[in-house]
């Protein structure tokens, strides 16, 4: 039995980064992991995704600047955009991180990881059985899996995941796409892109959980793109028959596809970790406390997808960072920072979380939207503005076209959220995070000076809209 401070089961981003940063804090530690260390971020998620549908943005952006477009005279290259994407995930091989965690002093045990006991991971590799017995800790980072909906015929008609959706070697001549979410848009506008067929088939309009105008700014994107978007919808039945996946949707109709793609939610991957020997159930997402640690259980943690907070990539890794440090900190004894906004605990996973939807338009969202603020009990004030009249919009792309919301406290007069779309506008997007997290007051903000000409005049724009704080209000406040 080889004996560790903390033992990580799962390599993806969210388990290296918890490593590395107890690891950092002077414990010893090993991973565990039965594929790809970097995970599904790395491999089948975030950067294939985006590599996927960058090549094509491109080109539909240099389309929009006259002068460019007249000196493109040729069609999206799909096999070099797939070549492309082949190098960004170094061909679904892991090298790099596993040197990384060489590098650093991380042991790592390829296998499934099982917890059989209290601080106790049975790794069943290909070299036989490894068992580990963890000093202080032991983070469950398994992540999450493509919801596979309950509907007749769904599972025999073999879906895609987004697995098989960010790794195909060549591009269906047409796709449908079950969901209305990120991933749903993402990858709409990326098979789109290589002049695939596309029918996005969401049962309640694009993007529902964010401000209403951002699901019909992706619509349009995603029409002109030449998408089929069928909302709201119903699929009743699906069967893979010799000419493709049929669907048979609510109104009587049927969708014929070469291929079918799930996008429409996670499950956790939690259901064969054993966790039913220190009295959990399996299978569901793992409840944690502000610093990650499963209720319950002080030697436990669940960090990133597999304790469904955010289930995003840089939330994953602000948790873990937070979750490392307290694991190190309360090995050696060490003061627990875990009041609001504290070194241990992840606040902004409540009411700060960014998000980027890489759709054309690309939308870029922080914190609540105005009816999530509203619901949260705060006097709102929204502040809206058409993002092409910022000049540095108008010399961004011919015709540029987006709108963004900045939603207020009236209260407190701190900015609780902001919503943009529009190209490139995911840039502009970390300004309005420090925003919030920061909460800086309307009034230091006026100081905060966009440089001309660029997007973020936009700033400008909505303070404007939402007027200057008058003197009582600035001295107080200062
Ligand atoms: C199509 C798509 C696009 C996305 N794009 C973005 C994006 O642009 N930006 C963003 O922030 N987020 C994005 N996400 C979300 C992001 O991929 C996840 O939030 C992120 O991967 C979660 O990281 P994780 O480390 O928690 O889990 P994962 O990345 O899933 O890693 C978990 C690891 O644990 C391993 N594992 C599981 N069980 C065991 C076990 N029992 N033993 C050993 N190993 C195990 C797995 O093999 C895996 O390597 C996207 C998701 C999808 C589906």
């Amino acid at each position: 039995m080889a004996t560790y401070d903390l033992i990580v089961i799962g390599a993806g981003p969210v388990g290296e980064n918890v490593a590395d940063r107890a690891a950092q804090g002077g414990l010893s530690v090993a991973v565990v992991e039965q594929e790809l260390v970097g995970g599904s971020c790395s491999f089948w998620a975030c950067i294939p995704s985006k590599a996927l549908l960058r090549s094509a943005n491109a080109l539909q952006h240099a389309h929009s600047v006259d002068g460019a477009k007249q000196a493109i005279t040729g069609e999206l290259d799909v096999p070099a955009t797939l070549a492309r994407r082949n190098w960004f995930v170094n061909d679904w091989q892991d090298g790099g991180d596993v040197d990384w965690l060489e590098s650093v002093g991380i042991d790592l045990y390829r296998g499934h990881g099982r917890i059989t006991g209290e601080r106790r991971v049975l790794v069943n590799g290909s070299d036989g059985p490894s068992e580990l017995e963890a000093r202080h800790a032991v983070a469950v980072c398994t992540g999450s899996a493509s919801l596979i909906p309950d509907i007749p015929g769904m599972v025999d008609a073999r879906p895609w995941t987004n697995r098989e959706a960010t790794s195909a070697q060549h591009a269906p001549s047409s796709l449908a796409i079950f969901g209305g979410g990120a991933v749903a848009a993402e990858l709409a506008t990326a098979y789109a892109g290589f002049g695939t067929t596309v029918t996005v088939l969401a049962r309640s309009g694009m993007l529902g959980r964010m401000e209403p105008f951002a699901g019909e700014a992706v619509e349009r994107g995603l029409r002109a793109l030449g998408v089929d978007i069928r909302t709201p919808v119903a699929v009743v039945g699906v069967e893979r028959l010799a000419d493709g996946v049929h669907l048979s949707l609510g109104d009587g109709t049927t969708i014929i596809a070469e291929e079918l793609l799930v996008g429409a939610g996670r499950v956790p991957r939690t259901g064969d970790l054993g966790l039913e020997s220190v009295g959990i159930k399996g299978g569901d997402w793992l409840d944690v406390d502000e610093t990650l640690r499963v209720k319950g259980h002080d030697w436990l943690y669940a960090v990133g997808d597999a304790n469904n907070r955010v289930l995003q990539t840089h939330q994953g890794k602000y948790q873990a960072r937070a979750a490392g440090d307290v694991i190190a900190a309360r090995a050696k004894g060490q003061h627990v920072d875990d009041l609001p906004w504290g070194t241990h605990v992840a606040t902004a996973d409540h009411a700060a979380v960014p998000h980027v939807v890489f759709s054309d338009p690309q939308v870029a969202v922080v914190g609540l939207t105005a009816d999530q603020a509203r619901k949260a009990g705060k006097r709102v004030r929204v502040v809206d503005y058409d993002l092409s009249s910022v000049s540095g919009a108008e010399l961004h792309a011919d015709g540029y076209a987006g709108q963004a919301r900045m939603v207020v406290d009236e209260d407190r007069e701190v900015v609780l959220g902001v919503t943009l779309v529009g190209r490139e506008v995911a840039e502009l997007l970390h300004a309005a995070t420090i925003a919030v997290v920061g909460e800086v007051p309307i009034h230091r903000l006026w100081h905060a000076v966009p440089a001309f000409p660029t997007m973020s005049e936009l700033w400008l724009r909505l303070l404007e809209g939402f007027g200057r704080p008058g003197p009582a209000i600035a001295t107080t406040a200062r």
